[in-house]
């Protein structure tokens, strides 16, 4: 594909960042400006503020000559053992037939592996079972029941099908049948090690009351998760049916490798997304991204989301530009 002028990709993160260098936004995470998105490695990027813990313990685990995986791993079993959590790990809300369906991957850059779960009921840190199932298995995707037996046979921490507080929501939720697209989050991670490689996971319990069986984004390469040891790595939250229609992550990647901030990558595949897609920019979907040089950015439909970056030297919440219908930009590639 034929690479577009960088002015163009820069755009969308221009209007967010009005005036300068910083915008406080209503939620108290500032906005900044790309200059200002990079670190030195070991650099952990994962989606919403609720990442920040998870991204501090795979930290930790780094810092205690972890690996990469371990690190990515350790993190992301934080997330899913928040009881307060309704929207990753067993605390999530259930599906339409009331039971908590996960979705997991992981990937690592060296070797280009990747291992996935889909759709496991009862068990407490699908993140684990995806890397049994990549380091383990010859597969790389294993779902439902077939998953469920494989978690079983190697010992997998079990847990309820659904937790007594949603179970409650959910008989609620079935008296009234109201729509519910607003419910659901993922914790996506990704990491760039002080060897230069790069490592991903993500975990979600997915769309609160989905129809038994769907499958988000998050489980799939490429989709909910990509790492590429040459560019960089991505992660997406968000409505999964607007990202895996478009190999979301994939697409960010790829972007990178023309050449553009891990920022750019982000808005630039929002906007070829939006530019395809009947709704638009009425998406709900945001992107986190990471290179090989330790630059980092993340972008979102609408006001954009928040994202939690840790190093060495400090762990915040940052706000992502968003993106609206002005900033659709022009066709790509030879429909010009
Ligand atoms: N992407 C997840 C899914 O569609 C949910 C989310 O991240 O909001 O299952």
């Amino acid at each position: 594909m034929k690479s577009m002028p960088r002015r163009r990709f820069l755009s969308g993160a221009a209007t967010a960042l009005v005036g300068g260098r910083l915008i406080q936004r209503a939620s108290g995470a500032p906005m900044l400006p790309l200059a200002e998105l990079s670190a030195a490695a070991p650099l952990i990027v994962s989606t919403w503020p609720f990442g920040k813990p998870a991204n501090e313990k795979a930290l930790a685990t780094l810092q205690a000559k972890g690996s990469g995986l371990d690190a990515i791993e350790s993190g992301i079993r934080v997330t899913e053992s928040d009881p307060s959590n309704a929207s990753v790990g067993l605390a999530g809300i259930p599906n339409a037939a009331g039971v908590v369906q996960l979705d997991s991957c992981i990937m690592s850059g060296p070797g280009h592996r990747a291992g996935s779960v889909g759709a496991i009921s009862g068990f407490r840190h699908p993140i684990s079972i995806a890397r049994a199932v990549m380091e383990k298995t010859k597969h790389v995707m294993l779902v439902g029941e077939g998953a469920a037996e494989f978690a079983a046979k190697n010992g997998f921490e079990t847990g309820p099908k659904v937790s007594e507080g949603q179970r409650v929501a959910w008989e609620k939720w079935k008296e009234e049948q109201r729509r519910t697209e607003k419910n659901h989050d993922t914790i996506a991670m990704i990491l760039l090690n002080e060897s230069g490689d790069l490592f991903g996971g993500c975990s979600t319990s997915g769309w609160g009351y989905k129809l038994p069986g769907r499958l988000g984004d998050s489980p799939i390469i490429g989709g909910g998760l990509y790492v590429d040891n040459e560019i960089g790595a991505a992660g997406a939250t968000g409505l999964g049916e607007n990202v895996m229609r478009y190999c979301g992550t994939f697409l960010v990647v790829e972007f990178m490798r023309q050449g553009l901030h891990p920022q750019d990558a982000c808005l630039e595949t929002i906007r070829r997304i939006a530019r395809l897609d009947p709704k638009g920019f009425d998406l709900s979907i945001n992107f986190i991204a990471i290179d090989r040089r330790g630059r980092f950015g993340g972008a979102g439909t609408g006001s954009g989301f928040e994202y939690s970056v840790t190093c060495p030297a400090f762990s915040r919440v940052i706000q992502s530009p968003g993106l609206t219908s002005k900033d659709i930009g022009p066709v790509g590639g030879n429909r010009k």
